[in-house]
């Protein structure tokens, strides 16, 4: 990409490099799980506990009932009661301000942009470009983007894969992966970005 080289030859020349970040909204800006957990429930009968999800799949639910849940996990009412990790909306703002090129990607209906823009006004995160889709990890290889955050193994991994750095808040489903050094982890936003400091400056 001719800006992704631009900024990349800026970082040659100057102790601040600009990167291009990517950020997945659902347990990665917000923590997501309890409500699938709480629709799961309610409607199926069927509980998703927090700790024991420990790989990506969901068995205990068939897969159109899964759909369904995480559909309305994407209700515009839902979309819009989401409260940021602490530490966040500030991290980004951060990095923004730096210069840092903010993608925020959401595996999630076209049709729920309208109303992740507005959560996304609420919470006060600036952001340069927005993505809701089903295709993250292909966009962000061609928007030439450096980091991605995002808490799905297969997601980590297959950035990993196109030569993008891989970065998580730490859950269950992908300590392991941090574990084997696949993807850089943090307990919160606080520690993810200390860790992705040595990247993004220097
Ligand atoms: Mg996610």
């Amino acid at each position: 990409m001719i800006f992704g080289s631009f900024f990349r030859a800026i970082g040659l020349y100057g102790t601040h490099r600009v990167a291009r970040i990517a950020l997945d909204i659902d347990s990665t800006l917000h923590h997501y799980w309890d409500l699938l957990d709480s629709i799961a429930r309610r409607r199926f009968g069927v509980e998703l506990p927090y700790h024991e999800q420990r790989d990506w799949g969901i068995t205990k639910l068939e897969r159109a009932d899964l759909v369904a849940a995480i559909e309305e996990t994407h209700s515009e009412e839902n979309i819009l009661r989401a409260e940021p990790y602490p530490g966040a909306v500030d991290v980004v703002a951060r990095w923004h301000e730096e210069g840092h090129w903010i993608h925020v990607t959401s595996h999630r209906a076209v049709a729920t942009r309208e109303a992740t823009e507005r959560w996304l006004e609420r919470i006060g995160m600036p952001y340069d470009d927005l993505h809701c889709s089903y295709d993250k990890v292909p966009r962000c290889v061609e928007l030439g983007i450096d980091v991605l955050v995002d808490d799905s193994p297969v997601n980590l991994a297959a950035a990993s894969d196109a030569g993008i750095v891989a970065a998580t808040i730490l859950h269950p489903w992908n300590e392991r992966l941090v574990e084997e050094g696949a993807a850089i982890g943090g307990r919160d936003w606080p520690e993810l970005a200390g860790r992705l400091e040595p990247l993004l400056l220097r």
